[in-house]
């Protein structure tokens, strides 16, 4: 991958937003300085945004193996699992408890509303649900599991497939339609994605975890499923998103889309041995590091840890001044004080607080995880001797 402009910090908080590829950002610009026009208008400008915009809608679906008419463009993660679980309108709801807030908090407005009771199937303590446990949740007014691919904050692969089978099979006895959704965020840029052999209905991602553009995502649904909008006042995106579509973002997105996944592979292994051997130096540093979440079904991407006695927002903050940017917690819910829902679910008893993820991607190397190890170890040589 072309090289970004930061030559003095080293990124490890790709899981939070990762760098625009140059290769985006040149085609967002090209789109940028000719198709301003709406897709919408009749005219020939307008009539050449809208090609782009399909050509994009098709570049996604392809890599989906989705038809193109089963896109909806949105701003966003946040916006297409809102869409999906608050369009889908059921009645009983079956999800896990680590997923994203985007998820989790929508669950909770339900409940509070009484508009849909909510089943939260608790993880296992590595941090991974049994999927015969999701099943066992289904209740007679079930309409909707929703389940994430991957666990944003420490990168846990759930069985999407083996969950979507035991869906299938109740469906079959049942005679009924019970629906899959999959937040596929993180996952989108390490795991196979073809929608149809995932089993899953409808699936969510953004542009932002792909090196493309913040502010745009894609909900992939299923053609006729019904889906009540959630925002009113057009007829764009089968009017299942009105609004002018985002262009810019949206043919930036499709060019991320298609690089990441031609990269996919090689760029997956190379990070899991990365990932592999930061953790061991880690654990060299301090024996006493607890890795959170599965070692093993974890993505290439994540190393999660809780470091005993030590604060992780100072962590956090002693590595920046070092250039180093890594994260205490998911980005979306940073002012948050209460400890991680995610770590909390994972080990319930422990009294240790916080955690810290370490997230890295292209344009990590092991001289940059080489400096982050031997930062971490004058830190927390120095940490120790406050807090011990
Ligand atoms: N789901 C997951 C798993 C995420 O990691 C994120 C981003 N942190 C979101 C949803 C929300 O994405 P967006 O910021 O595009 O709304």
């Amino acid at each position: 991958m072309p090289k970004s402009n930061y030559t003095n910090q080293i990124y490890l908080d790709y899981a939070s937003g990762a760098p625009v590829d140059p290769r985006v950002l040149k085609v967002m610009n090209e789109v940028g300085k000719h198709e301003f026009a709406n897709p919408s208008a009749i005219h020939e400008l307008g009539v050449r945004a809208k090609k782009i915009l399909e050509r994009a809608r098709g570049y996604i679906a392809k890599i989906l193996g989705a038809h193109a008419n089963e896109i909806i463009f949105t701003s966003g993660a946040t916006e297409s699992n809102n869409l999906a679980i608050l369009g889908v309108g059921a009645p009983h709801i079956v999800t896990t408890n680590i997923e994203h807030a985007s998820v989790l908090e929508v669950c909770k407005y339900l409940e509070k509303t009484k508009k849909a009771q909510i089943t939260y199937v608790e993880v296992e303590k590595n941090g991974i649900v049994d999927p015969k446990k999701i099943k066992k949740a289904i209740k007679k007014n079930t309409v909707l599991v929703s389940v994430m691919y991957a666990n944003n904050e420490i990168g846990t692969i759930q069985p999407i497939r083996e969950i979507a089978k035991e869906i299938r099979h109740f469906n079959k006895i049942n005679s009924k339609k019970i629906l899959f959704h999959t937040d596929a965020t993180q996952a989108i840029n390490y795991l196979p994605v073809n929608v149809e052999k995932l089993g899953v209905d409808l699936l969510s991602f953004n542009g932002a975890k792909i090196y493309g553009p913040k502010g745009v995502g894609v909900l992939f649904k299923k053609r006729n499923l019904s889906l009540a909008p959630i925002t009113h006042g057009g007829d764009q995106e089968f009017g299942f998103r009105p609004g002018t579509e985002n262009l810019l973002a949206i043919a930036g997105l499709a060019e991320a889309f298609k690089i990441t996944e031609a990269l996919k592979e090689k760029e997956s292994k190379r990070l899991v041995k990365l990932r592999d051997y930061f953790i061991k130096k880690i654990k060299d540093i301090d024996s006493e590091v607890i890795l959170n979440g599965d070692k093993i079904e974890r993505l290439p991407n994540n190393v999660n840890i809780s470091i005993p006695k030590i604060p992780s927002e100072l962590l956090v903050l002693e590595l920046s001044a070092r250039g180093i940017m890594i994260s205490a917690r998911s980005a979306c819910k940073s002012l948050d004080r209460a400890e991680s829902h995610v770590i909390k679910a994972i080990r319930p008893t422990s009294k240790i607080e916080g955690s810290v993820r370490f997230s890295i991607g292209r344009e990590t190397t092991k001289t940059n995880l080489d400096y982050v190890s031997k930062s971490l170890f004058e830190i927390l040589t120095k940490l120790k001797r406050w807090y011990n």
